[in-house]
């Protein structure tokens, strides 16, 4: 198999028996990179000399013989609201473009710990505010699958750089979707660990009480491996459980058995695509050939899921966003007349207006008169949101069914359209309003050719079982073997 399509198991394998050195495999991934990610535009930026020196030394080390981290000399990516040391974390946002982090969220120490390689920084919507990918502030990222839609998101580099073979795992964050949505959309596998799984150290804030960092790849075990080096404690994000950490590879490949799967009539109304559907119902059928009891369960809050969520997350970017005044961080307009319009001016040049909106509307749901009509009864509407999910894990446990309402849509179909947009997110924001794990996992393909996901849930802190299940699909299909073909 060609050397860009290997899974990080399979590289690992070659680079420990010694037949390729991570130099090879990362300059072969920067070559693919310099060919076909101008088309794509999933990097905003490369770390090529840090890469190769990297990739360097763990071969040196490899020479010696010295005991490596499991990923040694393996070339990931990753989302650029995430810290690194050198560079820029630029969030895709012109009020960060210059902005250095002056250290290292503590994923990026993970990976570096186990030796990965880490080619660059993805794109994402501005502030990982958006579900296409459009909203960046420097340029749309495009659908690997058909340039012409587009790659979901706010993750939407991660997940098209790791369908287009342009790395070989990558970082996301979730707030509402950001990771599985653009996996479901770019045919890849994608996970929301539970909120307090993995650190959060180190990740530019949007939602405090949903974001949450986790991997994009093309296997479930890859996914297994990522979870393993960057889950845990971390004294740093008082979030982060102290809970022990399994090891998620090691029984992944076992069934489950007994296995009953939940799956809400309310996830197939009105506004769901019939090919998705269609696919999201077969999958079910092949769980139920496997052994699986299908139990039809209900989620009746589930129709006010989306409303809370966009007040939750408004008000606490609102709050979040505070801190981008042009005094500390990033860009400051020149020339202000006085310190409260340097305020004005910077914020109103520096952000974009996806951003502005959310700033808006969350100030407003937070302001006086307005909080117990809003936000304080949005708060109250997510516990009952969870207490239905923790019923229906007393019956069932996992809960499936579809990632998206639609296929990848067209580039710049809905921009122009917040309200539209937002109801992308109509079956992913619950997972973060609970804290629950989730996945998306590849299940099918439009007539169109593009790409449909399964999402999965399960209780808060199992992951295992989680990608145990997810891993039955996919060891018994091929919807993640598929490739897009690239043009040039
Ligand atoms: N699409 C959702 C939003 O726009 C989710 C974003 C995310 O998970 N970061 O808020």
């Amino acid at each position: 198999m060609e050397l860009h399509r290997l899974t990080i198991q399979q590289l690992a394998g070659e680079l420990a028996k010694g037949q390729l050195s991570s130099r090879q495999a990362t300059e072969h991934l920067f070559q693919r990179i310099e060919r076909h990610d101008p088309a794509i535009h999933g990097y905003l930026e490369l770390h090529q000399d840090a890469a190769l020196a990297q990739a360097d030394r763990i071969d040196k080390r490899r020479s010696k013989g010295e005991t490596l981290g499991p990923l040694a000399g393996v070339p990931l990516a990753i989302k650029d609201n995430i810290c690194i040391s050198h560079g820029r974390t630029t969030c895709a946002s012109k009020i960060l473009g210059n902005f250095q982090a002056p250290y290292e969220a503590h994923v990026v120490q993970a990976l570096n710990a186990a030796d990965a390689v880490i080619l660059g920084k993805t794109n994402l919507d501005e502030f990982a505010m958006g579900a296409s990918t459009e909203n960046s502030g420097f340029g749309v990222t495009r659908n690997p699958w058909n340039l012409q839609t587009v790659p979901g998101g706010s993750s939407g580099g991660s997940a098209a750089v790791v369908a287009a073979d342009l790395a070989y795992a990558a970082l996301g964050s979730d707030t509402g979707g950001s990771i599985r949505q653009p996996a479901a959309f770019c045919s890849v596998v994608g996970l929301k660990p539970t909120y307090g799984r993995v650190s959060r150290y180190g990740l530019v804030a949007f939602g405090s009480s949903l974001d949450q960092i986790g991997p994009i790849a093309k296997t479930i075990p890859d996914l297994a491996l990522l979870l393993n080096i960057i889950a845990g404690h971390d004294r740093r994000d008082s979030t982060s459980a102290d809970l022990e950490v399994g090891d998620y590879l090691a029984n992944l490949d076992k069934p489950v058995k007994p296995l009953r799967i939940g799956v809400a009539g309310e996830y197939f109304q009105e506004g769901l695509d019939k090919e998705i559907a269609q696919a999201v119902r077969q999958a079910l059928d092949f769980y139920a050939s496997l052994g699986a009891e299908i139990v039809d369960i209900s989620m009746p809050l589930n129709k006010y899921a989306l409303a809370v969520y966009y007040i939750v997350a408004t008000a606490e970017a609102s709050s979040n966003l505070a801190r981008y005044d042009g005094v500390r961080y990033g860009y400051r307009d020149k020339d202000p007349k006085d310190y409260i319009d340097m305020y004005y001016t910077s914020r109103a040049h520096g952000f974009g207006a996806e951003v502005k909106r959310r700033i808006m509307l969350g100030t407003y749901t937070l302001s006086a008169g307005y909080y117990d009509a809003y936000y304080l009864k949005a708060l109250k509407v997510r516990t009952l949101i969870r207490q239905d999910f923790d019923k229906a894990f007393e019956q069932v446990d996992c809960i499936a069914g579809p990632v998206t309402p639609t296929p990848p849509f067209r580039l710049g179909e809905k921009i122009d359209d917040p309200l539209t947009l937002y109801l992308s997110d109509v079956y992913t924001v619950m997972a973060n309003l609970t804290g629950l794990p989730a996945i998306s996992i590849p299940c099918g393909f439009s007539s169109a050719g593009l790409p449909i996901g399964l999402q999965l849930t399960t209780k808060a802190f199992s992951e295992e079982l989680l990608l145990r299940i997810a891993r039955m699909f996919e060891q018994a299909t091929d919807y993640h073997l598929q490739k897009p073909k690239l043009q040039s």
